[in-house]
Formats: structure tokens, sequence, C-alpha cells
């Protein structure tokens, strides 16, 4: 894996979730409709019905885009995607679990210079 890698896959994820997004309102929209076409006796009813949609829509949906746009560290086998992980991997090129170097790419003057004794 490289960094661009792990970005790419990173705005993927942000883009699933605008989706994600953009289909619970439609869903909603759809809900209010049939709540409101629902006679008085069975509204209850629907509107509890509407609201396990979509509790169980937004957590399917995060659970599928975690799924989805999974990273795992090649060391520990822990996800670096989501949380303070994917940025800390980017920034430090480190699985923020167990410090593995997660990039496979040549190394940059900054790391050489860390590495050279002073
Ligand atoms: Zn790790």
């Amino acid at each position: 894996m490289t960094k661009e890698e792990l970005i790419a896959n990173q705005k993927r994820a942000g883009r699933l979730l605008w989706w994600l997004l953009g289909i619970m309102f439609l869903i909603m929209i759809g809900l209010a409709h049939l709540i409101h076409a629902t006679g008085a006796a069975h509204r209850d009813l629907a509107f509890r019905i509407a609201l396990f949609v979509i509790i169980a829509a937004i957590f399917g949906g995060i659970f599928w885009i975690g799924k989805k746009t999974d990273v795992r560290c090649p060391a520990c086998k822990k996800s670096v995607q989501g949380g303070i992980y994917a940025p800390l991997a980017i920034a430090t090129g480190k699985c923020g679990h167990c410090g593995a170097t997660l990039f496979d790419e040549p190394p940059t003057p900054e790391t050489t210079s860390a590495a050279r004794p002073a």
C-alpha cells in the first residue's frame, strides 16, 4: 500500500458517507409520506416501523462503508481506516496501533535525516 492509496480510500469513504446521507434523506421523505398516508389508527405503528428502518439503514450503511473501505495494518491486522488512525497513518506513515511502517515507498529525506545519528 502507498500513502496515495490510503488517501484515495479515505476520500472514497467520505464520498460514500455523503451518498448514504443523500439516500437517507430520500428514505425519510418517503417514510414521512407513508406515515402521512397511513390511517390515524395505524399511524403510531407506521412511525415505529419508519424509525426502525432509519436506524437500521444508518447502522447498516456505516457498517457497509467501514467494510468496503477497510485498510488493515500488515503487522497487527488492526484497521487503520476510521477515527484518528487514518490521519495518523497518513501523517506518520505508521500504524497507530503497533507503530509498524505501513507504506512501501522509498524513504524521504525527512525519514533518513531522522534515522541518521546526530
Ligand atoms: Zn499495526
